[in-house]
């Protein structure tokens, strides 16, 4: 009992599991109680499924605050003056310059963390439709490509 934590009692079953990021909510029932009744056996997998699923809440929380946090950061820019003041008397920057800039640089940051949000929901069980066979499926796909494809798709 004292290797149950470090160990997989099936590698087999255990690393299609761990393909899957150990998510087998996009399974049908009668496919999923195998890995269903390997978690309640394997502790070690089931170790594995709450550090996956935790991950996953906490990169959702993270990316959703990033654009939360931008769009607060364009709507201050939008409205706060004194902004301009610092620019134009401390700085000496130009202010139009200085204010594109901000906001510019607010805009890459919605959009970067919008897109990092979308990645995290779709490649996630947070919304599990598709879920592990969709998954499953377009890795079977990627399989096949050829590997000038796949050097390329990773660039
Ligand atoms: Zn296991």
């Amino acid at each position: 009992m004292s290797m149950a934590n470090t160990h997989c009692t099936d590698h087999v079953v255990g690393e299609i599991l761990a393909s899957w990021r150990f998510d087998i909510s996009g399974l049908s029932p009668e496919m999923r109680k195998d890995y269903e009744h390997h978690l309640v056996e394997c502790e070690f997998c089931r170790g594995r499924q709450s550090f996956h699923r935790s991950l996953d809440g906490t990169l959702a929380a993270l990316t959703t605050l990033a654009a939360v946090f931008f769009l607060f950061a364009l709507a201050v820019l939008k409205h706060v003056k004194p902004f301009e003041h610092v620019a134009f008397n401390v700085l000496g920057l130009d202010v139009v310059s200085m204010y594109q800039m901000l906001i510019s640089a607010g805009i890459a940051g919605l959009c970067f963390s919008l897109i990092a949000l979308v990645l995290v929901l779709t490649t996630t069980p947070a919304p599990s439709y598709l879920g592990g066979l969709a998954a499953e499926r377009a890795k079977s796909i990627e399989e096949r490509l050829p590997a000038a494809i796949k050097s390329f798709r990773l660039r």
